[in-house]
């Protein structure tokens, strides 16, 4: 019997899971050795085979098109890799491989190739040498037939499972919805990044940052993956089992307990009202946050309906998606933030030439404005669905005063054209920005002037104020909410909207964060938007807290200098005020706690 081993990694979504393994790899990385029986060496040949045929299929028809577009020329190179793949001292070595390592089809690829890219490297002639782009593009084109296959094996996934992954984009993470995916975890990836995001939106544990065990794990090895603790457990004993079943159970009567909390208001002893709203990336969670006692969306993430398409939606799409939105939400308000595609959102076209340093590069904003008739074709879209019922527009990234004027005056537009077409949509709709670059921050009150509301984005404030990508599992320990250079910024742009008299909130995931629900009310937030499934955890603490613990609290928080002190106050304290709320194992976890 192999042992019980466990690995540490980051949390980032919460929940228990026990199950077997799924491991999900990807074309771009490298490809682990997995062993495969004996009588499975006639499987991996004909997958070979299959891949084969595939690829010389696409290269005959990428051939005729280059022929005909740019000429015979450019034809030939296709020609070139065909010839390749029909050359059997190529492929014979493969087959050999699968045979006599007993190893899968894609391994055989990628190692056979290796060895024919370090040849050519290694050749003194010129002409050979720039024939490793070759190889690496021919390898490439098999892999995709190979791989693709075992991630259509997604689609036919039908027993439950913990799916493992050297990294997810939020494009695949999204995949996983309708399918029995039980929780994932990954090699890389952090806290905030928008695949962790996309985790808590389908409520199911996530566990990135597990360095390494992408290649350790084995399709059907029996798991537990910890979310709370950001822990995972493969081939668990009986008596570890045990306690996580108990655990789990635990868990599920936490929950039924606060779900008797849905209907009441999000009131603190004496009688402050907080708004509590839902973070959705599609329509149809809007009932998520309303069976979670959720007040409305502060944040509609629209992109991800885009993510999940193979094309930018239409208009009409969009319409509709948006007018389902309004019309599941019984009058309760909503928040599109138009499109923030880039950085770890990247669309299956745009994913073809990825930029060298996405986070500061055309993304969010910049992007839309960079690509009017697209940005007008959503904001027609908002504007129409704002006749079903409360919308709010928001723009995202905002780090420049022309940025906002531009986006104000390609709405402007919008909004005549569709007077003029007698189209109907709400005249008086609120527009504000996300406050999520120091810039913007730091400019609050003069930008107050000129919009309706504030969102603070922390998940991205955070990353551009220290200068910690919020992705990379390996600067995690430097990412958080509790440096107080961030606090400081948090405060300026509420006492901005406070002296303009413009609502201020907090969208970030360290809003859903219990540790640090008293001091954002201490630093006078009102509303809170978070994944819909702490609502419940929200709502639990703020209707056991009075204003001016909060407001106590909060000052002495700010009067620290370095992050670890802050941290350490927030999590004594949150112990010390609500102790109720951290008596349950999956209450105590939140996603921005280090
Ligand atoms: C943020 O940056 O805090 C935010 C809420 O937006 P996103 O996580 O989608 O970047
Ligand atoms: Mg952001």
């Amino acid at each position: 019997m192999v042992r019980m081993e466990t690995f540490k990694g980051i949390a980032v979504s919460p929940g228990l899971a026990i199950g077997q393994v799924f491991v999900l790899d990807d074309v771009r990385t490298r490809i682990p050795r997995r062993s495969i029986p004996l009588n499975a060496i006639e499987h991996e040949k004909h997958r070979f085979a299959d891949a084969l045929s595939g690829a010389k299929g696409e290269l005959i028809e990428l051939s005729a098109q280059a022929a005909e577009r740019l000429g015979s020329e450019s034809a030939k190179i296709f020609d070139f890799h065909q010839l390749m793949l029909r050359d059997r001292s190529l492929t014979l070595p493969i087959e050999g491989r699968i045979e006599r390592d007993r190893v899968t089809a894609e391994y055989a690829v990628q190692e056979q190739f290796r060895t024919l890219a370090d040849m050519f490297r290694g050749m003194d002639n010129e002409t050979f040498r720039t024939k490793v782009d070759d190889v690496w593009d021919l390898e490439r084109r098999l892999l995709k037939h190979l791989i693709g296959e075992h991630r259509s094996a997604l689609d036919r996934l039908d027993r439950p499972a913990i799916v493992i992954a050297r990294d997810l984009t939020p494009t695949q993470t999204a995949s996983f919805q309708g399918k029995p995916v039980k929780g994932f975890a990954t090699d890389l990836g952090g806290l905030t990044s928008h695949t962790a995001i996309f985790a808590r939106a389908l409520q199911i544990p996530a566990v990135v940052g597990l360095d390494g065990f992408s290649d350790i794990a084995e399709d059907g090895d029996p798991v537990i993956l910890d979310g709370e603790r950001g822990v995972l457990i493969l081939r668990p004993d009986e008596h570890t089992l045990e306690s996580y079943r108990e655990a789990i159970e635990i868990a599920r009567r936490v929950a039924v307990s606060l779900a008797s909390l849905a209907e009441l208001p999000a009131q603190t002893t004496d009688g402050t009202r907080v708004l509590l709203m839902g973070n959705i990336e599609f329509a149809d969670e809007m009932q998520v946050v309303i069976d979670q006692g959720g007040d409305g969306v502060g944040l509609f993430r629209t992109e991800f309906l885009w993510l999940t398409s193979d094309h930018e939606p239409t208009e009409e799409e969009q319409y509709q998606h948006y007018t389902r939105c309004l019309s599941l939400s019984r009058g309760r308000e909503v928040t599109f933030r138009t499109f923030d595609l880039g950085a770890d959102k990247y669309t299956q076209e745009r994913a073809e030439d990825p930029e060298r340093n996405p986070f500061l590069g055309c993304r969010s904003i910049r992007y839309c404005l960079q690509n009017v008739p697209m940005f007008k074709r959503q904001l027609r879209a908002i504007l129409r669905a704002s006749a079903h019922g409360r919308s709010r527009i928001m723009f995202p990234l905002i780090t420049d005063d022309l940025e906002l004027r531009q986006a104000r005056i390609i709405c402007k537009d919008v909004m005549e054209d569709l007077e003029e077409e007698g189209i109907p949509f709400d005249a008086s709709v609120p527009i504000g920005i996300m406050v999520e670059t120091p810039a913007a921050a730091l400019m609050a009150g003069s930008y107050a002037g000129e919009v309706s509301f504030f969102s603070i984005g922390t998940n991205d404030l955070i990353q551009y104020t220290l200068a910690v990508d919020r992705t990379n599992e390996k600067v995690q320990n430097l990412y958080s909410a509790a440096h107080p250079a961030v606090l400081k910024l948090v405060k300026d742009v509420i006492r901005a909207g406070r002296r303009h008299n413009i609502p201020v909130s907090l969208c970030g995931e360290v809003a859903g964060d219990t540790h640090y629900t008293l001091l954002l009310m201490g630093l006078g937030l009102r509303t809170l938007s978070v994944t819909p499934s702490r609502l419940p955890f929200l709502k639990r603490i703020v209707r056991s807290v009075d204003i001016q613990t909060c407001e106590r609290l909060a000052r002495t928080a700010c009067s620290f200098e370095s992050e670890r002190q802050v941290t350490a106050y927030l999590r004594d304290q949150a112990r010390k005020i609500i102790p109720e709320a951290f008596d349950g194992r999956s209450v105590e976890a939140g996603p921005g706690t280090r």
